[in-house]
């Protein structure tokens, strides 16, 4: 073979090996003219499949379009080229063992369609908008919702028909905690309160001193980090620090903490990873949105700011004596604003939760309401 840099006559391989998949021999040449190197792929000429467009002109299939079809799709999202590559192979070697030398762009966009779907839902929206001309929002909508519909049916076949699972949101002191954990053990259920998870990484960030900002820091962190829940109470590295994870200074560290990409998916991933393996209660802010949209029983519990405010600054009861009453209320506001306005996962009520506003009914009375809603239903 001549050399694509100085046309000498003959180069070397120097190195043969076949490529990931399998359907092509990757070689390594050398030029022993110039000395300049460069790589080759031999592969099966197959038939020459023609893609017939939408207008009726044909044109031969280029694997590399369609693989700058899906980088578009993909851009910012954490696909790596090489899982685009394959995804090019996949559908060239489906392609081609239809035998046939004639395909539609149709079917070649269904290809690429049924490859993102699996590898990432965004990147598939996107591609489907464009590919299927979506006209309007509707349209978007549609597909959003048949998406929902089955990552639904894929955690209820993943974790079986027996494990309960009930999500209660809402914003901080609505009293989900007590109520949760009161009615984890009447159904003898585990009860997980998602807030101490991220009190506990905010706890850890403020000990070994590690900024929001340093997302490299926080990652490794995160690495090292062990969260675990035993009789009610919670270990960070097996250290239970339950008792010192209700101060202001944590609540805030927590709050800061949940606005970090990286960690809300480690905590989201633990939460479900205990969810599909047991029955559990579990209370948070985004439990029945994001982390189990598929619960069973999903409620939302709140209460006016001013009942929120009043609650807690008893709830303190000395124990943070500087703090008066409008400076808790100053902050179960601020909390409320960044909870509900959050870019990842914000506070929200999901569609079919149930809301129950505790303003004017006590803790019992919250807590049989629920309590009662589940049992007869289940
Ligand atoms: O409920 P608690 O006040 O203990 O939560 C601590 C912090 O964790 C809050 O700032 C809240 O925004 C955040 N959090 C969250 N998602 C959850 C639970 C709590 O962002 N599922």
């Amino acid at each position: 073979m001549k050399c694509p840099y100085c046309n000498f006559d003959d180069t070397r391989v120097i190195d043969s090996r076949q490529t990931d998949e399998g359907h092509a021999i990757r070689r390594r040449r050398v030029c022993d003219s110039c000395g300049k190197r460069f790589t080759t792929y031999e592969k099966a000429e197959l038939m020459i499949n023609m893609v017939v467009k939408k207008d009726g002109r044909r044109e031969a299939f280029d694997r590399n379009k369609v693989i700058g079809g899906i980088i578009r799709a993909c851009e910012k999202r954490p696909v790596p080229m090489a899982e685009i590559e394959k995804m090019g192979e996949r559908i060239e070697r489906k392609i081609n063992s239809l035998g046939k030398n004639e395909v539609s762009s149709d079917y070649v966009g269904e290809l690429v369609m049924d490859e993102l779907r699996t590898v990432d839902q965004v990147a598939y929206i996107r591609f489907a908008s464009v590919y299927r001309q979506f006209a309007d929002v509707e349209k978007f909508a549609e597909e959003i919702d048949k998406i929902r519909m089955s990552n639904k049916t894929k955690t209820q076949e993943e974790s079986g028909p027996d494990v309960l699972r009930i999500a209660i949101d809402g914003p901080s002191g609505a009293g989900k905690s007590t109520v949760a954990k009161a009615v984890a053990e009447k159904l003898g259920i585990d009860y997980i309160d998602t807030g101490a998870m991220y009190r506990a990484v905010g706890f850890k960030m403020l000990r070994e001193g590690v900024g929001a900002e340093d997302t490299g820091r926080v990652e490794r962190m995160l690495n090292d980090t062990e969260i675990d829940f035993r009789s009610g109470r919670i270990f960070l590295d097996g250290e239970d620090i339950s008792a010192g994870i209700r101060t202001q200074e944590i609540s805030e560290a927590a709050s800061e903490c949940a606005q970090i990409g990286i960690v809300r998916e480690k905590l989201v991933q633990i939460q479900r990873d205990i969810g599909h393996r047991k029955s559990v209660v579990m209370d948070g802010r985004d439990i029945g949105t994001n982390v189990f949209p598929d619960a069973q029983f999903k409620f939302f519990l709140t209460a006016t700011p001013e009942e929120r405010a009043r609650r807690r600054f008893e709830q303190l009861g000395g124990k943070e004596q500087d703090l008066s009453y409008d400076e808790v209320l100053q902050d179960v506001r601020e909390r409320d604003y960044r909870d509900t306005h959050r870019e990842l996962n914000p506070l929200s009520m999901a569609e079919d939760a149930i809301e129950i506003d505790s303003t004017d009914i006590n803790e019992e009375e919250t807590i049989n309401e629920i309590y009662s809603r589940i049992t007869a239903e289940h």
